[in-house]
């Protein structure tokens, strides 16, 4: 769809800032519920940072993100994804890691055969494996309900506050002291104290370590890093399966070309290439949009999938928010750690220490990143503002899975890297020097590893922060519009009081991942935003909506 494209009307029920996957899942759920609803997106296709695109000719690659972990059940089931295309293939193993020493550790979805592999390098470790992976799916289960729910309204009072007290305390309902202690142990102490505390083997620590802390601030050893132990055992995927990992055929781009078909479905309209330049707001409230080539369309509800410094600092104008909660948004902390580098590759990636028995899709996986002190090493010179020798490179050969992404002779692998600053030491514009110097430094651990692959690249695709932030509309290219720490979670995302979707302009809504739950492709924020937004019209129009 281009931007030439003409509208069914002039104006509409409700409007979506952005067709990332948050902002397609709300507009599916507002569809459904029977509003007028269209989608504007800047770049030229759908999906945000859950995109599949041509890296060369006849190669497709997840560009963006390229595992599918955390996607709800619910929202698969509700909006009939795998009805509009989408297939998801478990990860098993869901983490290999090699070692310099030639060695490698798989982590099978399979418990038992994890287990058995840890025994190998600690039988007292694959005890402890045991009894951790119960608590930790022990408490997992008491957050995830709120995946799907507003967080807890701490600033509730009256009735609202009593019926607020009963609905989180039938979440919490049977824990027990002692889980209550761990649960606050796990939101704020860090994963490396975690590890150290409970094993003995570096190898099994950083297995742990390989499955956790990704996009987010703070080596192993910064308080708050523990908090992913417990994220990733919500459960996923069509089946509600805790620790679910999913590759996706076709790459994550089908995941959200599925939900712009269920949108579209549902009877919603989405036009690309269409930048929304301001959220136009009369007497404190949103009453539709002006695009950058000048349309004004009109909407009642207008709902951003843009993150919050971005819709609050870029599109609403200054004088329609208070002070304070400006202030509240510039102080989000965002700058993100991150990069990524696709390539095309003429030969299969061989890794050291991968088993001969393995069959192709088992070879997809393969995390570099020694131990908790390189990694600890790498976030603290990245927070210096410089690009560290040594990075932390998870690979995934996407087609050993899905051969459809590239032609016969031809191997797409995806990298994700961290920890490299946004700012610069040399300047945030800086990056577009260094660009090749990072790809260069990827390579070069990548070979450490596996040695055939310097030779046999063909292209690849190098994604800075700064890329992060100009492409995809990334904010100083955090991947989860807003890092994912203890202060910036729950009630507080995005920022203290406006954690339900609302904001101080009535009418306008926040659904993208800088609200609650947070990043990830997950549907929550969408599937949340549009449940507030039908609940303020059912209160206005005398209905309850029905997402
Ligand atoms: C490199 C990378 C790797 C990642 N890896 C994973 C992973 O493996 N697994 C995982 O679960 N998550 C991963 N993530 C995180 C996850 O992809 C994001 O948190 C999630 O996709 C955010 O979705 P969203 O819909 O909230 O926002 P976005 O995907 O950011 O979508 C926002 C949309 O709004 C559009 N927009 C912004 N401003 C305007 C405007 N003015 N007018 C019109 N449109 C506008 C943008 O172009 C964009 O399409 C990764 C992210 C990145 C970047």
């Amino acid at each position: 769809m281009t931007s030439g494209q003409t509208l069914s009307r002039a104006s509409y029920d409700a409007i979506l800032v952005g067709a990332g996957h948050n902002g397609l899942t709300a507009a599916a759920y507002l569809a459904r519920a029977g509003l007028s609803t269209l989608v504007l997106e800047r770049r030229p296709i759908v999906g945000g940072a859950c995109v599949t695109e041509e890296i060369a000719p006849g190669c497709r690659a997840s560009t963006t993100s390229y595992i599918a972990s955390m996607l709800r059940p619910e929202v698969i089931r509700d909006l009939e994804l795998a009805r509009h295309g989408l297939r998801m293939v478990p990860c098993d193993p869901a983490l290999l890691v090699p070692f310099p020493d030639g060695t490698a550790v798989p982590w099978w979805s399979d418990r038992d055969r994890t287990v058995a592999e840890l025994s190998k390098l600690s039988p007292a470790d694959a005890r402890t494996f045991v009894r951790v992976d119960d608590e930790l799916k022990r408490l997992a289960r008491y957050l995830q309900p709120f995946f799907l729910e507003p967080p807890p309204d701490v600033g509730a009072r009256g009735w609202s506050g009593l019926l607020e007290a009963l609905r989180v305390g039938k979440r919490f309902r049977g824990i027990s002291a002692p889980e209550v202690g761990r649960m606050v142990a796990f939101l704020t102490g860090s994963l490396g104290d975690f590890l150290d505390r409970n094993y003995e083997s570096e190898k099994v620590k950083t297995l742990f370590l390989a499955n956790n802390v990704y996009g987010k601030h703070g080596g192993p050893y910064s308080p708050g890093t523990a908090l992913g132990l417990l994220f990733h055992l919500l459960s996923g995927g069509e089946h509600e399966l805790q620790g679910f990992y999913g590759h996706v055929l076709g790459g994550m781009g089908a995941i959200t070309q599925a939900m712009a078909s269920a949108a579209r479905g549902f009877g919603a309209e989405i036009l690309t290439d269409a930048p929304v330049a301001t959220i136009d707001v009369h007497g404190g409230r949103a009453r539709g949009v002006v695009l950058e080539d000048g349309r004004t369309i009109a909407a009642p509800v207008v709902v951003s999938n843009a993150d919050p410094k971005r819709t609050f600092l870029g599109l609403v104008p200054k004088a329609a928010l208070p002070d304070d909660f400006r202030v509240a948004i510039q102080g989000i902390k965002m700058d993100g750690p991150c990069a990524k580098v696709n390539f095309v590759l003429s030969e299969e990636p061989k890794f050291t220490g991968m088993p001969a028995a393995f069959t192709k899709p088992q070879r997809a996986l393969a995390t570099l990143v020694p131990s908790l002190e390189f990694a600890e090493r790498c976030y603290n010179v990245a927070r210096t503002g410089e690009i560290p020798e040594e990075l932390w490179v998870d690979c995934v050969v996407a087609s050993n899975v899905d051969p459809s992404l590239a032609p016969e002779g031809r191997h797409v692998m995806t990298t994700f890297v961290q920890y490299v600053p946004y700012r610069l030491q040399s300047g945030a514009d800086s990056w577009d020097e260094k660009r090749e110097l990072l790809g260069d430094r990827v390579v070069k651990k990548i070979a450490e590893y596996a040695p055939n692959v310097p030779k046999s690249v063909v292209a690849r695709q190098v994604l800075t922060p700064l890329d992060l932030e100009r492409v995809y509309g990334l904010t100083e290219g955090n991947i989860f519009h807003g890092d994912l720490s203890l202060e910036q979670l729950f009630f507080m995302r995005p920022v203290a009081g406006w954690a339900r979707y609302r904001t101080p302009v009535e009418g306008l809504y926040l659904c993208g991942a800088g609200a609650h739950p947070g990043g990830g492709v997950t549907g929550a924020p969408g599937h949340n935003a549009a449940r507030q937004v039908l609940r303020d019209l059912g209160k206005r129009n005398g209905h309850r909506g029905g997402a």
